[in-house]
């Protein structure tokens, strides 16, 4: 199984899983479709499916072109449900991103909220992936996860406090590293592989500085920092290498 980030920021948002049988599943389609088709080496007829976190467009842009094109979409914020799915070899389960009382955690730029999805993505080659962006916080608890793909948007003690208005939108409705390094740790088991941040803010947040904050609390999993054009290699862990 291999993982490739076509686009982690503000800019547009959108991976590809794709397994070593070829299938690829889109997570969050938040760029240009002629982008996203490049980086699919035009090889479309293997995407199993699209799964789309949120309506903004940095994650929801080319939407309508897949949709265009008969390939599925799984958008609980347009109305899916959360039950699992399979899409080819993968199994897709959602859940909201609310707080405890269900109120979303993330929000419209005008402060309205916006609501907000994560995945839990299964496949035998890779075992369970957790695909999370964009939100405040995590009030789900989850067993024996492998890999782990996170939004963490922002450091504290990077941001601009002078700027109360940009500061409150930054503060609301995005994870900030100590945040998301409770959820690692809260989530971490010894089959943790990878953690890999994902969308950054450009002006609040130090790719080096979060790699090092991380590693404390994800043991011997790899911790890595989402651009576009890295990939890796995901394998089951529990799968016998013999
Ligand atoms: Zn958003």
């Amino acid at each position: 199984m291999k993982l490739k980030c076509l686009g982690s920021s503000s800019a547009g948002n959108c991976y590809l899983l794709t397994s070593n049988s070829g299938e690829t599943l889109i997570l969050d389609c938040g760029i240009p479709i002629k982008e996203i088709k490049k980086g699919l080496d035009w090889n479309i007829r293997n995407v199993v499916g699209c799964i789309v976190s949120h309506a903004h467009s940095d994650h929801s842009k080319s939407v309508e072109d897949f949709e265009a094109m008969g390939i599925q979409i799984l958008a609980p914020y347009l109305g899916d449900s959360c039950k699992p799915i399979n899409m080819g070899g993968f199994t897709v389960k959602p859940f909201d991103l609310t707080t405890i009382d269900g109120s979303w955690t993330h929000t419209n730029a005008d402060g309205t909220p916006c609501p907000i999805y994560g995945f839990l993505i299964t496949h035998k080659e890779m075992g369970r992936m957790l695909y999370i962006t964009d939100c405040e916080l995590i009030k789900w608890k989850f067993r024996d996860i492998n890999y782990i793909l996170l939004g963490v948007n922002y450091d504290k003690d990077l941001i601009d406090r002078d700027n109360t208005g940009k500061a409150n939108h930054v503060f609301r409705g995005h994870l900030s590293i100590d945040t998301a390094c409770d959820f690692v740790k809260a989530n971490y088991s010894d089959n943790l592989q990878n953690v890999i941040m994902c969308h950054l803010s450009a002006e609040n947040a130090d790719s080096d500085s979060f790699i090092e904050k991380m590693k404390k609390v994800a043991g011997n999993a790899n911790v890595d920092v989402a651009a576009a054009g890295k990939s890796w290699d995901l394998k089951n862990p529990s799968e016998c290498p013999f």
